[in-house]
């Protein structure tokens, strides 16, 4: 099993859903954490104890707000003050809004491209100099399988997780004679609250059972069948932190049972 033991990790958006399945895979290598995100008080501190449970390790907590550069800038800083200088950073923190785009509003678009692709780069931009300074990184980008392909309404959410890649493959040449990689993993449809959303909207818009509305999504994109799970992301990110991953630069990884393979 891969050791990250004395590795520094920051996992934005990890107080709900695939973040915290990443966060909880990077405990069990032994990294030191910071989570991130929105989240009641008590039920972050009850992620940080299962997290420090799992690494034996230390775990600290920011809330910053990605859509605020600054904020981006001072989250990094509070985790190199907090844990030490950021060793692996994972973008994971993202929104959904689903709309045709003749109505789609222009607030929501801007909201899910600072998110979704914005606060990577900020995020990027405020770790690399860390990382170079020890010629040692990992960048882990949670983009999606909307990344590879399109669905309709989520003209925003598409947009902004093809950008991901993109910002991930110059990244990997910027870092290319380095010991930094930055690569993606590109999600099918894992059952979280973003999920969960689109499957209530979905029923309530089709006037069917919440079951019936998520089978016929999964049926719709997922050759499998079925959904994926975070820590089958978490798995992936932790290899991706290994040495054997070295020469893994740029790459975009879809865990979507089957669906951009059409
Ligand atoms: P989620 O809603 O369960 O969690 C989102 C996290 O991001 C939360 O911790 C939330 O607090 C945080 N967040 C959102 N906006 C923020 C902001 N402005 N500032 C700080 N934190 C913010 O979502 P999820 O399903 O776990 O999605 C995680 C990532 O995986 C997203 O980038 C999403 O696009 C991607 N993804 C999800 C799926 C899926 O099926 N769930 C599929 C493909 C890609």
């Amino acid at each position: 099993m891969t050791t990250l033991k004395n590795k520094v990790a920051l996992v934005t958006g990890s107080t709900s859903g695939i973040g915290f399945g990443i966060a909880r895979s990077l405990a069990q290598a032994g990294t030191d954490l910071m989570i991130h995100g929105f989240g009641d008080a008590a039920e972050v501190d009850a992620q940080c104890r299962d997290l420090a449970a799992l690494s034996g390790g230390r775990v600290a907590y920011s809330a910053a707000d990605v859509t605020n550069p600054a904020a981006v800038r001072e989250m990094v800083a509070q985790c190199t003050d907090e844990l030490g200088a950021v060793d692996i950073l994972v973008n994971n923190a993202g929104i959904q809004y689903t709309c045709p785009i003749d109505t789609f509003p222009d607030d929501r678009w801007d909201a899910i491209l600072a998110t979704n692709l914005s606060a990577n780069f900020h995020a990027i931009k405020a770790v690399l100099p860390q990382m170079r300074a020890r010629d040692w990184g990992r960048i882990v980008n949670i983009a999606s399988a909307h990344a590879l392909v399109a669905s309709v309404t989520k003209s925003a959410y598409v947009a902004a997780k093809h950008g991901v890649i993109g910002l991930t493959k110059v990244v990997a040449l910027e870092t290319a004679r380095s010991g930094i990689t930055c690569n993606a993993i590109c999600p099918g449809m894992i059952l979280t609250p973003l999920v969960q959303k689109q499957i209530d909207d979905w029923a309530e818009r089709d006037h069917i059972s919440n079951d019936e509305a998520r089978s016929r999504m999964i049926a719709e994109k997922i050759p499998t069948g079925q959904f994926q799970t975070a820590a089958q992301i978490g798995a992936l990110v932790v290899f991706l932190c290994s040495e054997e991953a070295d020469q893994i630069r740029g790459a975009a990884m879809p865990v979507d049972g089957g669906w951009t393979v059409w």
